[in-house]
């Protein structure tokens, strides 16, 4: 099987978003540094609740979609369609902006770690004025699995595979997207090693977030460090192996749009003027 290398690195960068909540951002810091159809990642990790205390109040998107997952922490997210969700630690919200959502996210918690992730999923040109959709993914739903070498996965879109007695596949409970996304969050202990099929013509990324990894096969390895993102190359399977300790890290892939992006803000389209009419539409109370 032809492995996937690494290829790029997008180092992250400290930002902030909402009304003042610390991030890093490693996808979508510029325009060029996005991997179709991956618009944007965003970590926020702190122990202190001057990061994040305040929150994302209420704002527009349209174009895409907005995945949240949470590893440590306790957040509610409001829209306009009267949705509640409770975001906790190990759970995850996948809302799919359409042609429109407006939507507030506010800690629930006055102190402790608040780590998680937003990740921006664009969406094709004939459904980015689709309804706006919703759903919640409770910690319960996402699949834990154990694999060989001590590690374990969590399966929140797309389709592990594992080989042990006999190959296993495991299916994430997000279904019916598109770009067919998939979103694994991988644990490993040191030197421990995790490999997956990618379908060829998807895009693939690596985000480790505790300690480092090496990417690729045995004879062509790169060294990845925590908080960066690691663009790989064409290729039917990753290949990913816990370096100096124990690693954890977020692999995600997607199947390409080919198609162009304009982006302002929150809103993410395929021309400037879709973008206008983005908006005009938001001004005069029209984007929902
Ligand atoms: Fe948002």
């Amino acid at each position: 099987m032809n492995t996937r290398k690494l290829q790029q690195v997008i180092r992250s960068i400290p930002t902030s978003d909402g009304a003042g909540v610390k991030l890093r951002r490693s996808l979508g810091q510029a325009p060029g540094l996005r991997l179709d159809p991956f618009l944007m990642l965003d970590e926020f990790s702190s122990e202190n609740a001057d990061d994040y205390i305040a929150g994302f109040p209420d704002h527009p998107h349209r174009g895409f979609e907005t995945v949240t997952y949470m590893l440590d922490g306790h957040m509610l997210h409001e829209d306009h369609l009267g949705n509640r969700g409770d975001l906790r630690s190990g759970g995850a919200q996948w809302m799919t902006a359409g042609r429109g959502i407006i939507h507030s996210e506010i800690p629930q918690q006055q102190s402790g770690r608040m780590r998680g992730f937003q990740l921006w999923i664009n969406l094709p040109a004939r459904e980015k004025m689709k309804p706006a959709a919703y759903r919640d993914v409770q910690p319960e739903e996402i699949p834990l699995v154990a694999i060989a070498g001590g590690g374990e996965v969590r399966v929140i879109a797309g389709v592990l595979v594992t080989e042990g007695d006999g190959e296993q596949r495991v299916r994430g409970p997000i279904r019916g997207i598109s770009t067919e996304p998939l979103f694994l969050d991988v644990r490993l202990p040191a030197g421990a090693r995790f490999t997956n099929p990618l379908p060829v013509g998807h895009n693939a990324f690596v985000y480790p977030y505790e300690g480092r990894v090496s990417v690729g096969a045995a004879a062509e390895e790169r060294e990845l460090a925590a908080h960066h993102a690691g663009v790989l190359s064409g290729g039917e399977q990753v290949d990913v192996r816990a370096e100096g300790g124990a690693a954890a890290f977020l692999l995600l892939a997607a199947r390409p749009l080919h198609e162009p992006v304009v982006q302002y803000g929150p809103f993410v389209m395929n021309s400037r003027e879709e973008i206008e009419q983005a908006i005009l539409d938001y001004q005069h109370g029209r984007l929902v």
